[in-house]
């Protein structure tokens, strides 16, 4: 019953979140998650404005250094609370 999307599973597909690839109810999910997760909030706002400089969806080994570096850093403190 409890099908929510971790964390971990939200950096998995949010890419395909981008893309409009994910199946309805995944992508409510995934929604649902936003709402109460700050972290992956911004994680979301940093691929976009990441996309907005690209032009194109990165892939998450592709992602600058910097980029993933700083969203690690969001991920700890937001699980700090
Ligand atoms: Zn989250």
């Amino acid at each position: 019953m409890n099908n929510e999307f971790s964390c971990q599973e939200m950096t998995e597909v949010v890419t395909d979140y981008l893309d409009d690839a994910l199946e309805p109810d995944e992508s409510q999910r995934f929604e649902r998650h936003l709402t109460y997760c700050a972290g992956c909030s911004t994680y979301l706002d940093q691929m976009r404005a990441t996309i907005s400089h690209t032009g194109m969806v990165p892939r998450e080994e592709s992602l600058p250094p910097a980029l993933r570096e700083r969203i690690v850093a969001q991920f700890r403190i937001f699980r700090r609370g």
